[in-house]
């Protein structure tokens, strides 16, 4: 959707203005301004407004002090906002959300504050051209959602944290503003806080003074000039861990009650190895004189690129065992964050249709510095696995937009956070790397942040930049790769003579609804069996354009025993295997050496599943056969991934497969466990699948007896993390003890943790008043956070309880139309209970429900519309297992 409906009285109006002026031949000043006023009353900030008000606005700094304390609702603060203004056609705004507006001044002068919980209108008869000055003094209540100033309560220790998330559009909940990204401003912070916290901001303090015996005032120095969605502010009695060993200096926090399980030293090492590395590509020293990194409770995402106050989930802290898969994931988003202190904080996008460039340079820029990590040097394979099937999946739904997208209002920026903007942006920007040559890239890359520093960009700049470095024309990449949706498939179609091979073509393919063939550069790779190896020829550069494209150097070679088409996995394209080569990784897939090749190739059998070419019958004996002898721990997780989803959909309609393979999917995961060395990540891996998989009596049972320590796994330690999976598996199984277990668990541990984890153990048993119970505190409760309502949902309707989740469709369904005025994350989070059924009824159900939607709301819509596609996606995998079934007979 677009902000039509939003701008439609506006233009009836402005017509009815014309109407009228034809008529009377005049219409005063005033009356124009009212007619032309486009902004709503609502948390949301139009791309039209900002931009009439960039056009009046600019060299903006806020001189902000802050008193924060522990207990009560609210924080207060004073904020001065000194601007240059020049008349422009909007009268102006500073953007509040959900405040309170104690007194105003605007040059000096007391004024009445026109605030209506959105914004306030500031008096035009009162600014002058040139310099301004407007104070404002306010509070606002602590948020639970994680966005503005987020308070959060040890549970453990009563102790309290506070963190900030204002991106997009929540920086004027900390403190009224200007919040677009394009007006950049400096800030200078002085914040009271009780004496036993600490405080940190895009700068390091420069005082502390003492007020009293429970309170000091921390002083701030002006910090350089950036966008207003990433200053911050954190506070709160957090340990500090410090690495000045070169510059800039590093601090790393976290909360007492969590300081066991940091690993500060780890940490350092990868942020100076990120560092090391970006200083040397970008060819820019780090921009800020200070760079802290803090892990916070009740953190909504990964991690966020606040200007030297980075801020990350405490997701990345195990209470248990630290696996490489863990580790390479921490290390991702540190690399991922510290690179946005260049490309997104020092430069940065003028709107929000750059999302996508901040987020996918970062995300790929990750990968390339992980990839120089001696640790980590398989993270292309880790690209592959995570982001690329992300997107690939993302850009086949019908929500799949293209990379570069119009976007009209923050509402809407908040949805782009996703697959295509993360993974497929990244994906094309790996691609043309290898296109433009790496030096080549990376001079542009360099060219584009000196040249930009400290400034906001259009996304033509950066594709500037790349061009003049690269001296190639990108206006046709550009229109291929970033104005158009959907991904292609190629193949490779050849024939063989006596042995050799007679012709070869790259045949590529592109779906009916984005009928768009592009061109990139990749690598052919053809292979030939040496008994218990294949072996590969040296791999041909192809750069292939259009339906079809002869590869010609290859004609006359041996004819191989499997090909493939994306070697190296640089092209941004999926791969279907033509029938030589399918037949052939059928029987010896475990003979291909490359992981990065053999993860492709497993894919592309899960890929045959879900376009319902493959039953997913015939696609598990293959599976199960073949993911024993599969040695590389982050293909396993793919493949468990995969394996998960069929079960999900045995689970719902197929009775009689699930009976055949469900225990199979349990006892693989046992075996494997019990055969893997004990105390390795093999083990942990399979343990978590076993967890998934176990439904049998005889697995619960013994689910049962670990968690009683009857049964032990040598080398395997049950730690409170994992004790807790266990009780949730007990209870969605309503075994008799299971409740019992929740109180026991709730003894031993008293962490917010143990809180979320009780909560989601109790939505989860399988009882109709249980569910309805949850439903409504889930609706009506306002005393959860964020997080506990997502530990909820999570609970309620698990896959293997599908027939009571039927039962609840239209009442969850039938509620949607309530989410008006709930906020946007509430909206996306009760979103995720959409029933899956796997019924054609339930589309017409989900049809209707997005037909009959009274509001507009870009999350629910594109939830409603993903659910839709999901169900006829199950339909479809289903009737293939009963065609399949019907052959048979
Ligand atoms: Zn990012």
């Amino acid at each position: 959707m677009d902000n039509t409906s939003q701008l439609r009285p506006w233009s009836q109006l402005l017509m009815t203005g014309l109407a009228v002026s034809l008529v009377s031949g005049c219409v005063t000043q005033q009356t124009e301004q009212k007619r032309q006023w486009i902004r709503a009353a609502e948390a949301n900030l139009t791309h039209e407004y900002a931009k009439q008000r960039y056009q009046q606005v600019q060299d903006v700094s806020y001189q902000l002090a802050l008193s924060l304390s522990k207990n009560k609702p609210d924080y207060t603060g004073e904020v001065k906002v000194d601007f240059t203004w020049q008349p422009g056609k909007q009268p102006l705004t500073l953007d509040f959300v959900g405040g309170q507006v104690n007194s105003m001044q605007v040059n000096g002068k007391p004024v009445k504050a026109a605030y209506n919980n959105w914004f306030i209108k500031l008096p035009a008869n009162q600014l002058k051209t040139g310099r301004n000055q407007v104070i404002v003094q306010y509070s606002h209540p602590y948020s639970k959602d994680g966005a503005g100033l987020h308070r959060f309560i040890d549970p453990k220790d009563g102790k309290a944290y506070l963190h900030t998330q204002l991106q997009p559009y929540d920086g004027n909940k900390l403190f009224p503003q200007f919040d677009q990204p394009n007006l950049k401003a400096t800030y200078q912070l002085t914040v009271d806080a009780p004496v036993e916290w600490q405080v940190v901001t895009a700068e390091r303090e420069s005082a502390i003074e003492r007020l009293s015996s429970a309170q000091q005032r921390w002083h701030f120095p002006r910090s350089a000039r950036f966008s207003t969605y990433i200053i911050s502010l954190h506070a709160g009695p957090y340990q500090i861990w410090e690495d000045n060993s070169d510059t800039p200096p590093l601090r790393l926090m976290a909360r007492p009650s969590m300081a066991n399980y940091v690993d500060a030293e780890e940490w350092f090492k990868l942020t100076r190895h990120g560092m090391t590395f970006f200083q040397d590509y970008f060819g820019l020293d780090y921009p800020y004189a200070k760079y802290d990194q803090l892990i916070v409770p009740e953190f909504n995402a990964g991690g966020m690129e606040n200007v030297a106050a980075v801020t990350y989930s405490e997701r990345y802290l195990t209470r248990g065992k630290v696996t490489r898969e863990l580790r390479q994931s921490r290390a991702n988003v540190i690399l991922h964050e510290l690179a946005h202190m260049w490309f997104g904080d020092l430069v940065t996008a003028d709107w929000w249709n750059g999302l996508w460039l901040n987020e996918s340079f970062a995300t790929y820029m990750a990968h390339l510095a992980m990839n120089q990590y001696p640790e980590y040097q398989d993270s292309w394979l880790r690209f592959y696995s995570r982001i690329k099937l992300w997107a690939y999946e993302e850009d086949e739904l019908v929500t799949t937009h293209p990379i570069e997208v119009k976007v009209v209002d923050t509402n809407n920026a908040f949805t782009h956070f996703d697959g295509i903007t993360y993974g497929k942006g990244a994906a094309v920007l790996k691609q043309l790397a290898h296109y433009l040559g790496p030096d080549n890239f990376q001079q542009g890359v360099h060219n584009y942040l000196k040249q930009y520093a400290g400034r906001n960009t259009q996304l033509e700049d950066f594709f500037n930049s790349l061009a003049a470095a690269s001296k190639q024309n990108l206006t046709p990449w550009v229109r291929q790769w970033l104005r158009t949706a959907g991904v292609n498939t190629i193949s490779a179609r050849y024939q063989c003579k006596n042995n050799k091979i007679s012709e070869f073509d790259i045949v590529q393919q592109a779906s009916n609804k984005y009928p768009v063939y592009r061109t990139q550069r990749v690598l052919v790779g053809l292979y030939y069996d040496k008994g218990k190896q294949l072996k590969s020829a040296k791999q041909i550069p192809v750069t292939y354009l259009g339906e079809v494209t002869p590869v010609s150097t290859v004609v006359g070679r041996p004819c191989p025993a499997f090909t493939f088409v994306n070697v190296e996995d640089w092209g941004y394209s999926k791969v279907a295997l033509d029938a030589h080569s399918e037949n052939y990784i059928k029987r010896h897939l475990s003979r291909i050496t490359d992981p990065l090749l053999r993860s492709m190739v497993w894919q592309s059998q899960w890929d045959q599943v879900m376009a319902a070419k493959l039953s997913l019958t015939d696609y598990l004996p293959w599976a199960l056969k073949q993911l024993p002898l599969e040695n590389n721990e982050m293909i396993v997780r793919q493949v468990v991934t995969n394996l998960q989803e069929s079960y999900d959909y045995l689970a719902v309609l197929h009775e009689k497969e699930l009976a055949i393979f469900g225990p199979q999917l349990e006892n693989l995961a046992w075996q494997q466990l019990t055969k893997a060395r004990p105390g390795s990540d093999w083990q942990a891996l399979w343990f978590e699948a076993f967890i998934h998989f176990t439904h049998t009596p005889a697995g619960l049972a013994k689910v049962e007896d670990i968690l009683a320590l009857k049964r032990r796994i040598a080398g395997l330690a049950i730690d409170q993390d994992l004790r807790w999976q266990l009780v949730v598996k007990l209870n969605e199984y309503a075994i008799p003890s299971a409740a019992q277990w929740i109180n026991q668990e709730l003894s031993r541990d008293s962490s917010d943790r143990a809180e979320r984890q009780a909560l989601l153990a109790k939505a989860i048993q399988p009882q109709t008043k249980t569910k309805q119970y949850w439903l409504e505190q889930l609706w009506g409760n306002s005393n959860l956070t964020l997080q506990e309502q997502r530990s909820l949902v999570e609970g309620l309707f698990p896959t293997s309880q599908f027939t009571l989740s039927a039962n609840y469709a239209d009442q969850i369904v039938g509620q949607l139309n309530l989410l008006k005025e709930k906020d946007s994350r509430f909206k996306s989070t009760y979103s995720r209970l959409l029933p899956k059924l796997c019924q054609p009824e339930n589309v017409v159900r989900l049809r209707t429900a997005l037909t009959n939607l009274e509001f507009n709301s870009p999350v629910v819509q594109k939830r409603l519309k993903i659910a839709i596609q999901q169900e006829e996606r199950c339909v479809a995998i289903s009737q293939r297992i009963k065609e399949k079934n019907r052959q048979q007979l």
